[in-house]
């Protein structure tokens, strides 16, 4: 199966619950920002622009986990800023297991080999010899360094802390935009890809589930992400997330006064994103991607879809975002675009203000947009539903796992810095180019 089957008759067992009680709308996936701190200054992120007033301000714990109960929403993508940074991760995920909730960790990936190390430590003082033979793989996979191994050796150092153990209900969601030289370029820093690619092995070496998340942007390669593909899915990688990038406000503003890039070379009108999304249908087939065939549909430019933002709500330390994860507008509570509940979220946003039908743009700031945020839950709760597509997407998600596709090894993923081609955000590009 493409999702463990757990997962999924959790979700299914949701939706159809809500469809029998007839609940006009519901979250399916809450993301949850803890903080919008960031270690990364990622080229497009909207999140670090539009908040940088408040960077250092975060959520209680006792808010995120009163936040997931209040949706109640089956699956909780913990995001941000860097989700890692937040001092309370470990009993923040904790927390959302004993609600039984499916948890995406979303990460750059910069601080997961800490955060096995510190599940290692802990599992040395229940049975050092299984941990020992772990170490010995790490250690001959360059994983981790002597040093770290006698750190781990040592215990915890605060053995009341809990820590992030590998679980069926908990995925790493590493944020991987292309290969080497591509993403370090978006990410705004050299030494990203390796270091995502290094944590990816760990955490399957230790048993820890793996998703990917890609942006897709207008000068994304295609053919590069089909050979990240090629190259995640032979690393055994448990499944991946995919979307075209949306053209935040903020991202915009910041393109042009800091990088001195022009935000329409960057971003996708929905014809481009139609164009680039045009192989989607076999890339389905042959890589593991999750999420429903209709949504891909969608993106191939076979079918329409409305936007179903209340599906996928967003809550950070102001609150529930309106009208969805990308625009903040003046409502709620004194027009800061955030409000107290979901409840009040979903009764006093006027939904029919947003997305686009029929090929016209309700709201200018949506015409481009098809993002996974706004048009998957349409799909997945079978909203524009056509005669066939229930029995399609039950194939999709029950049906075999595409294989690892074994080119990976035939894949020249560092393409960048370690091999000699360093760049700085382009820089290092211009320079070339004027030189050669
Ligand atoms: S890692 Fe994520 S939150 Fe941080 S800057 Fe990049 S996109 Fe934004
Ligand atoms: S289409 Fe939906 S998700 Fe996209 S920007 Fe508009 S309201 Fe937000």
């Amino acid at each position: 199966m493409r999702f463990p089957l757990a997962l999924t008759s959790k979700i299914a067992a949701y939706i159809i619950g809500h469809k029998l009680r007839r609940t006009e709308k519901f979250a399916t996936v809450l993301q949850l920002e803890p903080l919008h701190t960031c270690n990364l200054t990622c080229t497009g992120c909207g999140r670090i622009r539009e908040y940088s007033t408040s960077l250092k301000d975060m959520m209680t714990l006792e808010d995120c986990l009163g936040a997931a109960e209040e949706c109640n929403a089956p699956m909780v993508s913990i995001c941000g800023g860097e989700p890692l940074i937040y001092p309370h991760i470990e009993a923040l995920i904790g927390g959302l297991l004993v609600q039984k909730r499916i948890v995406y960790v979303c990460t750059n990936a910069m601080f997961m080999r800490k955060k096995m190390r510190e599940w290692l430590a802990s599992e040395f003082l229940k049975n050092a010899s299984a941990v020992e033979r772990q170490m010995t793989e790490l250690l001959a996979n360059g994983l981790i360094n002597p040093k770290d191994a006698d750190e781990i050796r040592k215990g915890p150092k605060d053995a009341a802390k809990q820590v992030i153990a590998p679980s069926d209900w908990v995925y790493w969601n590493v944020h991987l935009d292309g290969l080497e030289r591509t993403h370090d370029l978006i990410v705004e820093r050299e030494g990203v890809f390796k270091e995502c690619i290094h944590a990816i092995k760990m955490a399957k070496l230790l048993g820890y589930q793996v998703a990917t998340n890609t942006t897709v942007y207008k000068e994304t390669n295609m053919v590069e992400l089909e050979q990240l593909f090629d190259f995640l899915s032979d690393l055994g990688v448990d499944g991946h997330t995919i979307t075209p990038g949306y053209e935040y406000d903020s991202a915009k503003k910041d393109m042009i006064s800091r990088l001195n890039l022009q935000p329409e070379n960057f971003f996708l009108t929905r014809n481009v994103t139609v164009q680039k999304f045009a192989k989607m249908e076999d890339w389905m087939q042959r890589y593991t991607f999750f999420g429903t065939p209709v949504y891909f549909e969608f993106l191939a430019g076979k079918r329409d879809l409305t936007c179903s933002a209340w599906a996928i709500p967003t809550r950070n330390m102001a609150g529930w975002k309106a009208p969805c994860y990308f625009m903040t507008d003046a409502v709620g509570t004194n027009g800061t675009g955030h409000f107290r509940s979901y409840a009040e979220l979903l009764a006093q946003v006027d939904w029919n203000k947003y997305g686009v039908v029929d090929g016209v743009a309700r709201d200018p700031r949506c015409e481009n947009c098809m993002t996974h945020c706004g048009y998957e839950p349409t799909a997945s709760l079978g909203l524009n539903a056509k005669p066939g597509d229930t029995w399609k997407t039950i194939k999709f998600n029950f049906g075999a796992k595409p294989k690892p596709t074994g080119r990976g090894s035939e894949v020249l993923a560092y393409n960048g810095v370690t091999s000699g081609n360093g760049h700085l955000t382009g820089k290092r590009a211009e320079i070339d180019a004027v030189a050669s």
